[in-house]
């Protein structure tokens, strides 16, 4: 019952569409109503870090292949309503199949760019073809530079430009190894005898079993999107070919294109224009902490004015001094400075302020003056807010932060703040 798998002797061709992408099968097998063997098949299974091909048996959508042992299982969509022996006819999705053929073809030409701008230790670590991209992890010491990076890309379409062959043959294992070397195993060892080699230009020699290009001028464009050192001596590369390739570099043009016009500027003096506005917003920042400063002196007499007391019912001369403010106008920063200047004038001053950021979160500033934190301590009561509004806090003593979520219920924060500090000043014993 092996699957005879059409795609395996060739690359994908052009030419033989009709015979490579829609085929007639006969069902050999069904399993759980929704696995189907057939007798060949033209779908790639999974395999070799290449994700497998879409498409219909009959009018049943195939969203999934694997291959087990010589078995290519097609999973369907729903209930597979055919019979063990029908002939069915099987279309596999084309434009899939493609870019994700022009990704495989792309990850040899990377690997081997690799080795070429960086050194010889480059090696396949693993590797993963879809249809939207590609990457590649290779064995090398540290992160890639920009430079490198765009060393390996030009490189690689210097490949494309060059119009190489891609060649697939079968050798046997010992002739393989004798021939192109360990390096064909980029990909890990083959088990069988039978050795399919892929042959770019004689540039990148590799045992693959995936689908390849006939010719590397059929890539267009390699693009690396990112790099990134994924764990200690390997390097994860990025990347899309062909049209996904001019998608992408499309895409950043795009977002280039809106910078230019927020900015109001044109291509030519972007980043000019983008550094002057960096720096000018430097120095707004600059100034308006200046005069959040100079606001925040001049707010602290205010905000011992508004303060309320709490007295003890029990000893009159037990009290805090309490201010509370929801704010959505001011920021932290402002509040730090006001809390730290009017605890210092006012040492028997608990000051609370809940900073409601663009109305989806709240930061929460306790400060206690010297006198207060013999009663009630910052952080703890940093915390009790912020539980309030599902979220937690914490602090010193003297100063404690926080923040939460849950904004419905913070107009009655100060009512039952009022009522705990009420309870802690009478439940404290002399
Ligand atoms: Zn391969």
């Amino acid at each position: 019952m092996l699957t005879l798998m059409i795609h395996r002797n060739e690359n994908y061709c052009i030419t033989t569409t009709l015979v490579f992408f829609s085929f007639d099968a006969k069902i050999l097998r069904i399993i759980n109503k929704n696995l189907v063997i057939l007798d060949k098949t033209g779908f790639y299974p999974r395999g070799g870090g290449q994700e497998p091909d879409f498409g219909y048996i009959g009018a049943h959508k195939v969203d999934d292949v694997t291959k087990i042992k010589d078995k290519v299982l097609h999973h369907v969509i729903g209930t597979f309503e055919q019979k063990e022996g029908d002939v069915v006819n099987c279309v596999v999705e084309k434009d899939r199949r493609l870019s994700i053929t022009k990704n495989h073809t792309a990850t040899h030409i990377i690997n081997h760019a690799s080795k070429s701008v960086l050194g010889s230790w480059v090696w396949q670590n693993s590797a993963y073809k879809d249809e939207t991209y590609a990457r590649l992890d290779i064995t090398h010491h540290s992160a890639l530079s920009r430079v490198e990076m765009q060393e390996i890309e030009r490189k690689a379409n210097d490949i494309i430009r060059s119009n190489l062959p891609v060649l697939i043959n079968f050798y046997p294992r010992g002739v393989a190894e004798q021939n192109y070397s360990f390096r064909i195993y980029q990909g890990g060892v083959v088990p069988s005898n039978d050795v399919r080699i892929v042959n770019i230009g004689g540039l990148d020699i590799e045992a693959c079993g995936g689908t390849h290009v006939f010719n590397t001028g059929e890539l267009g464009l390699i693009k690396i999107i990112k790099t990134e050192r994924i764990q200690d001596g390997v390097v994860r590369i990025e990347f899309v070919a062909g049209a996904n390739a001019l998608n992408r570099v499309q895409d950043q043009d795009d977002q280039i294109q809106y910078i230019v016009n927020k900015l109001g500027t044109n291509r030519e003096k972007v980043l000019e224009t983008f550094s002057k506005n960096m720096d000018d917003l430097d120095k707004s920042k600059k100034k308006i902490k200046s005069l959040l400063r100079s606001i925040s002196i001049a707010t602290v007499e205010q905000t011992i004015k508004d303060s309320i007391v709490l007295k003890s019912e029990s000893n009159a001369n037990r009290f805090l001094n309490c201010y509370f403010k929801i704010d959505e106008e001011f920021d932290d920063q402002f509040h730090l400075l006001v809390g730290q200047n009017s605890v210092e004038r006012n040492p028997d001053l608990v000051y609370i302020s809940i900073v409601i950021v663009e109305s989806k979160s709240a930061k929460v500033i306790v400060f206690c003056g010297k006198n207060a934190l013999k009663i009630m301590k910052a952080n703890v009561l940093a915390n009790h807010i912020s539980k309030m509004l599902g979220g937690s806090g914490g602090g010193t003593p003297n100063f404690g932060q926080g923040g939460g979520t849950i904004l419905e219920n913070r107009q009655d924060l100060e009512e039952m703040l009022k009522k705990s500090l009420l309870e802690k000043l009478n439940d404290l014993n002399e």
